[in-house]
């Protein structure tokens, strides 16, 4: 699909996150960038809901103790919409393992191993939908305009 503004993703600050108070960063961080916040909750992820969400994993070795971790606690769930959103997404969020991940990313600014590495990406636009759909209804994503849009936009 060709690239648009519509683009959304689906980004999560994890239970690790909620705990390590920056919720706020990560938020600002896409905001600063430029993306759009078109839907935002905080939730204890019911077990149904992560074994859905991790469906890819299922059967690794620390499927369990991922689905664990991220029912451990809260998290913040959103969309977020612009050019680009999934893989400007996956990049500022940085590598699976914080330990591989470039200073100035999410995890490589506050994360140390795999197992903690506070914030979920969609990595690609179908994962994108099918995440979205997962987490929110249609009626709680907002269609806004941005009135800086032209200044973050040629
Ligand atoms: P992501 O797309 O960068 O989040 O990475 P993956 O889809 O490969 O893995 C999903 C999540 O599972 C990661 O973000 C980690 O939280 C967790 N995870 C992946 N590999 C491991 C592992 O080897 N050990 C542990 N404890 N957790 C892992
Ligand atoms: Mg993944």
């Amino acid at each position: 699909m060709a690239s648009t503004k519509n683009e959304r993703t689906f980004i999560m600050v994890k239970p690790d996150g909620v705990q390590r108070g920056v919720v706020g960063d990560v938020i600002h961080r896409f905001e600063q960038r430029g993306y759009k916040l078109v839907a935002l909750k905080m939730l204890q992820a019911p077990r149904a809901l992560l074994e859905s969400h991790y469906e890819e994993h299922k059967g690794k070795k620390f499927y369990e103790i991922l689905l664990a971790y991220i029912g451990s606690g809260p998290v913040v769930a959103m969309v977020w919409e612009g050019l680009n959103a999934v893989s400007v997404g996956r990049k500022m969020l940085g590598a699976t393992d914080p330990a591989k991940s470039e200073p100035g990313t999410i995890r490589g600014d506050f994360g140390i191993v795999t197992g903690r590495n506070i914030v979920h990406g969609s990595d690609s636009e179908t994962s994108a939908q099918r995440e979205i759909a997962l987490w929110f209804k249609p009626d709680e994503i907002s269609q806004w305009t941005h009135t800086a849009e032209q200044w973050i936009y040629e």
